[in-house]
């Protein structure tokens, strides 16, 4: 049904996987804004560079996980597919704890073929910034990015 919705951003050998500048921006400010709860955004661009994002409403305020409605969820994708983007990868923050999968984040990941990041912000002046692939059952950090492209 969204075959050509959901991305493969790790399917290039040759190109890392990027995200720009004003979009990483946008994530911490609005992350910042929902703390000390926790903040999920849906990524999305073209290929393997993510260029905007959508805000989820939370649907909990639980801590150590993160779910959507599946209403909000899927009217995200539809603004993806409308905008002719690609979806990503998600967001979400760790408002308490480091930038570390936690084994509920691991239970509930549907898409291996999309980013996973998570935004620790323990110390909130320095937040860490992890972007996972999910590979043969575990989440592995992967490198990527920050460009300056304006679109
Ligand atoms: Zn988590």
């Amino acid at each position: 049904m969204y075959i050509d919705l959901l991305g493969e951003p790790f399917a290039s050998k040759d190109t890392r996987l990027s995200l720009t500048r004003k979009v990483q921006k946008q994530l911490l400010d609005e992350a910042n804004a929902r703390w000390p709860h926790e903040y999920s955004a849906l990524l999305y661009g073209r290929g393997t560079a993510i260029c905007g994002h959508i805000a989820m409403p939370a649907s909990n305020h639980d801590r150590h996980s993160f779910s959507w409605n599946g209403p909000d969820f899927l009217q995200a994708l539809k603004q993806i597919r409308q905008t002719r983007m690609q979806w990503l990868g998600v967001l979400h923050s760790h408002p308490h704890t480091p930038p570390i999968p936690s084994s509920r984040d691991a239970a509930g990941w549907h898409y291996p073929s999309l980013s996973y990041w998570i935004l620790g912000m323990q110390t909130p002046a320095t937040p860490l910034w992890r972007g996972y692939q999910w590979v043969d059952g575990e989440f592995d950090v992967r490198s990527y990015t920050v460009s300056d492209d304006s679109e």
